[in-house]
């Protein structure tokens, strides 16, 4: 066990990450990259481990036992901050915030390590901010970013950075630690795996939660029962739908959590009303929430769309004959007798209606519009 060992796929990256974490002096800023799924943040936290690590022999930091390394992959070290914003973007404020953060000595490790997922939601005004905080670095601060590429950094950011690119990780590899770290069953993980096409997080809710199995299954067979106008906007409807309970179950869990972790660090009582001061904390948790959850539910409709994408790739593979598998291999005879019923033109075109959709949506249409108009467009 290493704090590398939850990161399938990724030899190339933990070698370079090795080597930096047994440096003297590691660079102090780090950009971490890849395809949503691939495991970027896990990568920069168990960087954040190996950095802090309490072994004596550098080499031998990132060991996964010493207490800074659990503290740290547990998300409860005093030195390391993680960045999250759960909305669209991130604020000036909240920059501010951590290139304050930036200024402080660590407590007790050896660096200070700050962490920011979704590099890419900030603003150009707001990433000036954070350009001079990384041009003029505190001696012990290491800041290590995450984005889905190189180019959703701005270029200034971007060239004082070292990269560290991770790829998408074979099938096979999420699999193995889908069936290690999660007690699936190996053909649930090889299933999970491959529709989910080595998304590590989707993969990770589709081998544990069968109603998110299902949503995904009456996703990709819809484009089966499309005959007309009619059953297009009804399948438009049902897609939102969908979307919506998959959002909502994502969110469910983790709001309940907080809820009782914040109420249990207040020393809320167990029943009767709480006092003001108590309620207007849980008030403002609730609106955080809130925001969030419009996150998630254009985060979740872009799934949808990624999902359904998959049909028609695999009805195009089998179209040109690709000897490669499918994506929705379970699916074969279907798609196969759908294959066989049109033109790769007419699967591209239906692929770019797709495309377009999910632009849109990346807009501020209304879903349900911009999800007929598409399924209109499938037909
Ligand atoms: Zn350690």
């Amino acid at each position: 066990m290493s704090v590398w060992s939850d990161l399938p796929g990724q030899t190339a990256v933990v070698e370079q990450l090795n080597r930096a974490a047994a440096a003297e002096r590691p660079n102090h800023a780090w950009l971490f990259t890849g395809p949503p799924g691939s495991g970027r943040s896990n990568a920069a936290r168990s960087f954040a481990a190996a950095l802090l690590c309490e072994q004596p022999d550098p080499a031998a930091r990132g060991c996964g036992e010493c207490h800074a390394c659990h503290t740290v992959l547990g998300g409860t070290n005093a030195d390391v901050s993680a960045m999250v914003t759960e909305n669209v973007s991130f604020t000036i404020r909240e920059v501010r915030d951590w290139v304050t953060k930036a200024q402080d000595k660590p407590s007790s490790g050896r660096w200070r390590v700050i962490i920011i997922e979704d590099a890419d939601r900030m603003a150009e005004r707001t990433t000036n901010v954070l350009l001079k905080a990384i041009e003029e670095p505190p001696p012990r601060t290491i800041w290590l970013l995450c984005a889905p590429s190189p180019a959703d950094v701005l270029v200034t950011i971007r060239s004082r950075c070292r990269p560290v690119g991770l790829r998408i990780p074979p099938v096979g590899d999420v699999a193995e630690l889908l069936v290690r770290r999660d007690g699936a069953t190996p053909e649930l993980a090889e299933f999970a795996a491959r529709v989910s096409q080595s998304h590590i997080g989707v993969a990770r809710r589709l081998a544990a939660d069968e109603d998110a199995r299902s949503r995904r299954d009456t996703i990709v067979r819809l484009p089966l029962r499309l005959r007309g106008v009619s059953d297009a906007v009804m399948a438009a409807g049902e897609l939102v739908e969908i979307s919506n309970a998959d959002a909502a179950a994502a969110s469910e869990q983790r709001n309940a959590a907080e809820r009782e972790a914040l109420l249990y660090s207040l020393g809320a009582p167990e029943k009767g009303t709480l006092p003001p001061a108590m309620r207007s904390q849980l008030k403002q948790l609730e609106d955080e929430q809130k925001r969030r959850a419009k996150r998630s539910v254009s985060d979740s409709l872009d799934r949808v769309m990624i999902d359904l994408t998959t049909f028609y790739r695999d009805v195009l593979a089998l179209q040109l004959g690709a000897s490669s598998d499918l994506v929705n291999e379970y699916l074969r005879p279907e798609l196969t007798s759908y294959a066989e019923q049109s033109t790769p033109e007419k699967t591209l075109e239906r692929l770019d209606a797709i495309a377009q959709t999910r632009k849109r949506l990346s807009t501020n249409v209304a879903p349900v519009l911009a999800m007929e108009a598409m399924a209109v467009g499938l037909l």
